[in-house]
């Protein structure tokens, strides 16, 4: 049979395949095919096995000798802030210098002055950098990324991030998955009122954010819409979260909620209640929840970046999570503040590390799991015969090696939807 693509002679391939999220001892298998194979045709994975069977069965139009590296699939970040305007690094300087947080924000700093930076910005100027971005994450192996609004915190800001997001997604070599996240913080013309501006998120942001959506490239090609909230301590309550999601779930938006990073608020049982397809950070969820979210269908996305780059020596406990049963996936939590991290793969070593994943586990949960928490879990994030072909050459003979090293880019190849892309430019 003829086939586009077979890349053949991987020392591993690792399929990550499972039929739904992986849980319990399925997180701690990576699927590992010795001398493995992929074949491709119309972007699209028709088989996977061993070389020998492979080779045997179809003649391709273009062949990959992957002799001595590992097939993985393409890694899925499913949680970043992606578009913002300006940077955040004489407030980090001074951070390290030992300012407070209270000094930042007299000095101008903190997530309001990426709110102005972003106001300030131009869709065009937002796009550039959010493309260089992009550009650096593919490199390392990111081949779908799902990106928050929420640095605007006005009607008119929130939009031309969404714009900017889908026009990303028309020049982007990545699948972008766009998330209203207009609940991130309460803006200054709110300021001691974050009820006033949730009121302004339900009333005006909300239509015309979904208003956007139905006319946008994402509702033509049938990929979901997200709507996020940050609850926590001092930014929204629990039940200001959940107007902000029941909102948005009248208009068809699928919850998802940044809960429990510093204090645990309830926002997991919200999750849970809401059906979000995910909650993030989790850092400090009790166990009792910690419970009910690992028997739900909500993924629990950890991101172990956030703390190391804030100097927290406090993180999730993945392991508990994993020992109750939740489906985890991990992501960068990619911004300007709190986490100003491009790679997957350090993230995976540094939930290793600090969270005591194993590399398999820490390779499904940037996966096939973080597909399963942007709801694309069905078309990739693993090897399996009739998903998008999103395939990662790395230049190592064992996958482990992607959690072993720190600070060097074994990602060799990135085959997206079938096609190797040169990741010079
Ligand atoms: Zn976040």
């Amino acid at each position: 049979m003829k086939v586009d693509l077979l890349i053949f002679n991987a020392a591993q391939a690792t399929t990550c395949a499972a039929p739904a999220p992986k849980r319990g001892a399925a997180l701690a298998d990576a699927g590992v095919i010795v001398d493995g194979a992929v074949a491709i045709d119309d972007g699209v994975i028709v088989a996977v096995g061993e070389t020998a069977a492979l080779r045997g069965r179809y003649q391709a139009r273009t062949q990959i000798d992957a002799t001595g590296k590992v097939l993985c699939p393409g890694f899925v970040d499913c949680h970043t802030h992606l578009v913002f305007g300006g940077e955040r690094v004489a407030e980090f300087e001074r951070k390290l210098a030992g300012a407070t947080y209270q000094e930042l924000l007299a000095a101008g700093g903190g997530i309001l002055s990426t709110m102005r930076a972003t106001r300030n910005a131009s869709l065009d100027e937002l796009v550039a950098a959010g493309r260089r971005h992009l550009q650096a994450m593919l490199r390392l192996g990111s081949t779908t990324v799902e990106i928050k609004s929420g640095y605007g915190l006005d009607v008119a800001t929130e939009l031309k991030i969404l714009a900017a997001i889908e026009q990303l997604a028309a020049i982007a070599a990545q699948d972008i998955v766009p998330t209203f996240l207009g609940a991130h913080a309460t803006p200054p013309e709110f300021a001691g009122d974050p009820e006033g501006y949730v009121d302004l998120v339900c009333t005006e942001m909300l239509p015309a954010v979904a208003a956007w959506w139905r006319v946008s490239r994402f509702a033509a090609g049938d990929a979901p819409l997200f709507n996020d909230v940050f609850c926590e301590q001092g930014v929204f309550d629990v039940a200001q979260a959940q107007r902000v999601l029941d909102a948005g779930a009248r208009l068809g938006l699928r919850p998802k909620i940044h809960a429990d990073e510093f204090v645990a608020l309830g926002g997991a049982r919200l999750a849970i209640e809401l059906a979000a397809i995910s909650a993030d950070h989790l850092d400090v969820t009790p166990p009792e929840e910690r419970e009910l979210l690992a028997a739900s269908e909500t993924v629990a996305v950890l991101l172990p970046g956030v703390n190391v780059h804030l100097g927290s020596r406090h993180f999730a406990d993945a392991r508990a999570w994993i020992e109750a049963g939740a489906a985890i996936a991990l992501a960068t939590d990619f911004n300007p503040g709190s986490a100003p991290i491009l790679s997957l793969p350090l993230v995976m070593a540094l939930a290793c590390r600090y969270q005591r994943l194993r590399p398999a586990e820490a390779l499904n949960a940037a996966t096939i799991n973080a597909a399963h928490a942007i709801g694309l879990g069905d078309r990739l994030g693993s090897l399996e015969v009739g998903k998008q072909a999103d395939v990662l050459i790395l230049n190592a003979p064992d996958y482990r090696h992607l959690v072993y090293w720190l600070g060097v880019n074994l990602v060799e190849g990135v085959i997206k939807h079938g096609r190797l892309l040169d990741l010079s430019s």
